[in-house]
């Protein structure tokens, strides 16, 4: 089922063909009402009228979240006051938050995207669904909202926090489909397990997960504690939010609402564009956005991009997983190390929960790291008068994380709710090298 069948199974001659008018005409609009991009492209020597077809958008320059931190608050703004009706802002844990102003079009281009990935994962008119992405100036709680709504189904505002009621609440409305993060459907499916809630007791059958990496191992993890069917879903606050990207059934990547972000991927080092299936850094540029339009925006994320007509019919391009920002990097001793890679070892081990926290240091001019993990209740109980399996465990544990991060690891096993929960986005690392 699809929502949208003209756009999403556009054939590529027409997709490429709409997307080159629309780049022409976005970057007409900026080059007229952002002084910040005007400036840019004189620079480069570049008219709007370089900019014909698809193809040239190779020439046009990036823009990074440093430009966005610089023309903080309205500096990137295209569109007037007078036109803007929402405006979110992004966490901003390193600087000035970034703020992103949509008008009433970006609104509703996003409820469409939005809609289209619910279609996508087979939520209907009859399903409840709650969004327990964060509301607030974070884009995924209304997000997620306004598409449930397009979608016609019985959206539940429940946000984060209150969990045991939201539990209940899943049990006694039967709601069917849910929005969270990854980590959070995990701390909900503990949450109930811990109320007694069983899984014949709730009908959960659909899972809108994203706003933070997530690997093979833990989808499967939710799944199986929850008893749905977890599905992709990519966004990000300058490009949109939620709904850049979604899985169809086939969950084989996420589309691209293509026809509105067209996704580049760039060597993060070179800024080369790379060639379809080579893994490098996401790049969007929004294509019908009024109020903050953003011409090769560099989102740090890395991942590949996989063209052809997927087997659902769908013929936009698909996204692979994200693996990591490439901030989100960590260089130890020399070695690229992915918390994504950690991830997937941890939740392959049963006698582990689906928590870790990354501790690196620096000790005598040598990097380490260390990778803090829960037991599980059941084999915390089972093994608390003997060491000898803890300790094999701690071996087995560190041996498997050498062998994927080619460093040595320090494993240090928790007693099970030792980890910090976290409701939204989780934080897996700790790098203790640049406290001087
Ligand atoms: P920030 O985290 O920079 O404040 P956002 O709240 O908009 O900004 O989050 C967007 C980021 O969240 C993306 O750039 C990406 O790193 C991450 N993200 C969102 N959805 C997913 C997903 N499905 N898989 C992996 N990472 C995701
Ligand atoms: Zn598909």
């Amino acid at each position: 089922m699809y929502w949208n069948p003209n756009k999403e199974c556009m054939s590529r001659d027409e997709m490429s063909a709409l997307q080159g008018k629309r780049l022409h005409k976005i970057v007409k609009y900026v080059y007229h009402n952002v002084p910040f991009y005007r400036n840019k492209l004189q620079e480069m020597d570049l008219t709007p009228d370089d900019i014909l077809t698809i193809e040239d958008i190779v020439k046009l320059p990036f823009t990074t979240k440093q430009d966005l931190r610089d023309n903080y608050p309205f500096g990137l703004q295209a569109a007037p006051q007078s036109e803007i009706i929402r405006i979110h802002a992004s966490s901003g844990t390193t600087g000035n938050p970034t703020i992103v102003g949509y008008t009433r079009k970006d609104i509703g281009v996003w409820s469409e995207c939005m809609a289209r990935a619910l279609t996508a994962y087979g939520v209907v008119r009859d399903d409840i669904f709650s969004v327990s992405y964060g509301y607030g100036l974070f884009t995924g709680g209304l997000g997620a909202h306004n598409g449930v709504e397009m979608v016609g189904a019985a959206v539940v505002p429940a946000s984060t926090g209150n969990t045991e009621k939201h539990a209940k609440l899943i049990r006694d409305l039967g709601i069917s489909g849910i929005a969270c993060t990854p980590s959070y459907a995990l701390y909900l499916a503990e949450t109930m397990e811990q109320l007694g809630i069983t899984r014949d007791q709730i009908r959960l059958r659909v899972g809108a997960f994203g706003a933070e990496p997530w690997t093979a191992n833990m989808r499967r993890e939710i799944e199986e504690r929850l008893g749905l069917k977890g599905y992709n879903l990519y966004g990000l606050s300058e490009i949109m939010g939620p709904s850049v990207s979604y899985e169809c059934q086939l969950q084989n990547g996420s589309h691209v609402n293509e026809d509105h972000f067209f996704p580049e991927i760039i060597d993060p080092v070179t800024l080369a564009p790379l060639p379809a299936g080579q893994s490098g850094e996401l790049v969007f540029t929004t294509l019908t956005k009024e109020g903050m339009p953003l011409l090769r925006y560099r989102t740090r994320d890395l991942c590949s991009l996989m063209p052809g007509v997927c087997d659902c019919g769908r013929t936009s391009v698909r996204m692979t997983p994200i693996t990591g920002r490439s901030d989100d990097m960590l260089i130890i001793r020399g070695i690229n190390v992915f918390p994504s890679q950690v991830e997937s070892v941890v939740l392959d081990m049963k006698e582990i929960a689906p928590r870790y926290l990354l501790v690196v240091d620096r000790v005598n001019n040598l990097d380490t790291l260390q990778v803090q993990v829960e037991l599980r209740q059941e084999y915390f109980t089972a093994t608390f008068d003997t060491p000898a399996a803890i300790d094999e465990l701690s071996r087995r544990l560190a041996l498997k994380l050498r062998s994927v991060l080619n460093i040595g690891v320090k494993v240090v096993l928790k007693a099970p709710n030792t980890i910090e929960r976290s409701q939204g986005k989780s934080a897996h690392v700790i790098d203790n090298r640049n406290i001087q």
